[in-house]
């Protein structure tokens, strides 16, 4: 893979855009419909024949505080509590500057997708994530990552705004001066397209899928299993090196701990927060399943196999079962279900007996609203009741959250000191509000950064382009 700077004392280009948007993810798409209203017309620039990027893989919910969808459920929520929510999971290491950004902009933006370009959000208001105080997670009526980048590109579309397909940005031009210029799109057919631009957003997401810069970056999960779109190979972060730019928090990361196994489908945590558990081959609990499923992927990797069980129960299925993915690994089998613990045992061929014994002890938990050991606190717990589920997991890595730092206006900051006033990532490429560990990952961070920064740089790449418009004219 080629990821290249470049300088040239008078770069020359096929064609010339105001803006130019690097990826057709939920960050590009978002900062390409946030500059057309602002009034610049943005080319989007996608490696791919047909847009998916890693948001088409995730479940598509969105966390946003004191959106109207919040108070159609009587939920008062607080940009402040929300801020306070992602620095606790955070360990207070993420940028405390782009986590009141992000916190702020985050329901503007979901409001502005819903009326503006009618995307139909709804709260998911019937189970808690882990480290929310409130439910703000938002997502559209599939609860899948696939119908936000159609709708999307739908919304992209109606706005009349041009998507250049199967073009794969490998270069980024300066001038002599130093002075970003334009880029270099690769074709399919070996050949090559030069765009001049004024301005450039990244949001080509980050490197999980670059073996390299993850052995580098995330030792731990270098052979683990990548659930993330495999084009994210981390140019953006290669550009940065090459330009000075500042990376911050590069070894942070959302894991998972519960992938169908070997299904290879996500299975919503909810089926443990609302009251399941997750046992190994022994038919053991073996950490505080509450503490998030990010970091869930090391913990599930570390079990005998790699695998673990989620056990739950119909009533848990049924809330879980309004997200496609769920319903799909319902559809090949991938979850069990017995009458008994010890029916269910011999279903998973679990030892009956240790698993009866960590099921009898998680129920008794619940009844005293008790914390176990681990730390998990049950009081809130529902009880277990037949018909009870299981389905085996391991743990997976979903993408980086280190990137490029940016300034509250999403604008690439350099190492040294200053910004590249026409360069802004947003998404997977910046730096997310997770700080430098998987337990950092608060759910909802990645599309967090994806939305409310990729609006917040679309803006700000147009108001870029309209401002070199003044100084021409
Ligand atoms: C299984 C899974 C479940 C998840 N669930 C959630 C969730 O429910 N909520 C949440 O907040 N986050 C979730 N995430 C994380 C979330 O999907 C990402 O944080 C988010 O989608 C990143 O958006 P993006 O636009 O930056 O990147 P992407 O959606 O990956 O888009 C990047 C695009 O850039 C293109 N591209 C890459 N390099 C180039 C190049 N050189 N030239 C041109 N194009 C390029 C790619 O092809 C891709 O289309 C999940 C992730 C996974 C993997």
């Amino acid at each position: 893979m080629t990821a290249r700077v470049v300088t040239e004392a008078e770069p020359a280009f096929d064609t010339e855009v105001p803006v130019a948007i690097i990826g057709a993810g939920a960050a590009g798409l978002v900062a390409a419909l946030a500059c057309r209203g602002a009034g610049v017309e943005p080319l989007v620039i996608e490696r791919d024949a047909v847009p998916r990027g890693s948001t088409s893989l995730s479940a598509g919910l969105i966390p946003a505080a004191g959106t109207r969808f919040q108070a159609a459920h009587g939920i008062a929520d607080s940009v402040a509590t929300f801020a306070a929510d992602i620095q606790e999971k955070a360990h207070g290491c993420a940028d405390p500057d782009l986590v009141a950004l992000v916190a702020r902009e985050a329901a503007p933006a979901i409001d502005w997708l819903a009326d503006a370009h009618g995307l139909p959000f709804s709260l998911v208001h019937d189970f808690d994530y882990p480290g929310h105080t409130n439910r703000r997670m938002h997502g559209l009526p599939s609860r899948s990552g696939a119908e936000l980048v159609d709708r999307l590109r739908q919304a992209l579309e109606q706005a009349e705004i041009p998507l250049l397909t199967e073009a794969r940005v490998t270069t980024l031009v300066r001038d002599a001066s130093g002075a970003l210029r334009g880029l270099v799109a690769e074709r399919p057919d070996g050949s090559a397209e030069r765009i001049g631009t004024r301005a450039i957003v990244l949001a080509c997401c980050g490197y999980a899928g670059n073996k390299a810069l993850v052995r580098k970056y995330i030792p731990d999960l270098a052979d683990a299993l990548y659930f993330g779109h495999p084009g994210n190979e981390g140019e953006a972060v290669l550009w940065a090196e090459q330009i000075g730019a500042e990376l911050r928090d590069m070894t942070g990361h959302q894991g998972h701990g519960s992938v169908a196994h070997p299904q290879g489908i996500l299975v919503s945590w909810a089926v443990i927060m609302e009251g399941g558990f997750q046992v190994n081959l022994q038919g053991r609990r073996f950490w505080n399943e509450s503490s998030g499923y990010s970091e869930a992927g090391i913990a599930v990797l570390a079990q005998p196999d790699g695998v673990a069980w989620d056990v739950f129960d119909a009533r848990i299925a049924g809330i879980a079962r309004q997200f496609e993915d769920f319903r799909q690994a319902e559809a090949q089998g991938a979850i069990l279900v017995a009458n008994t613990p010890e029916e269910l045992a011999a279903k998973a061929k679990l030892p009956p007996e240790a698993f009866a014994a960590t099921f009898a002890e998680v129920e008794a938990m619940k009844r005293a609203g008790a914390a176990d050991g681990f730390g998990r606190n049950w009081s809130r717990g529902a009880p277990l009741a037949g018909p009870l589920c299981a389905v085996r997991v391991t743990g997976a890595l979903f993408h980086s959250q280190g990137g490029l730092a940016v300034d509250a206006a999403a604008r690439v900051r350099l190492a040294d000191g200053g910004i590249v006033p026409n360069l802004f990532a947003a998404g997977g490429a910046a730096c997310g509000v997770s700080g430098p560990e998987a337990s950092g990952y608060l759910s909802g961070n990645g599309l967090l950064s994806a939305l409310a920064l990729g609006r917040v740089a679309g803006s700000g790449a147009a108001l870029v382009a309209q401002e070199v418009d003044e100084t021409d004219g």
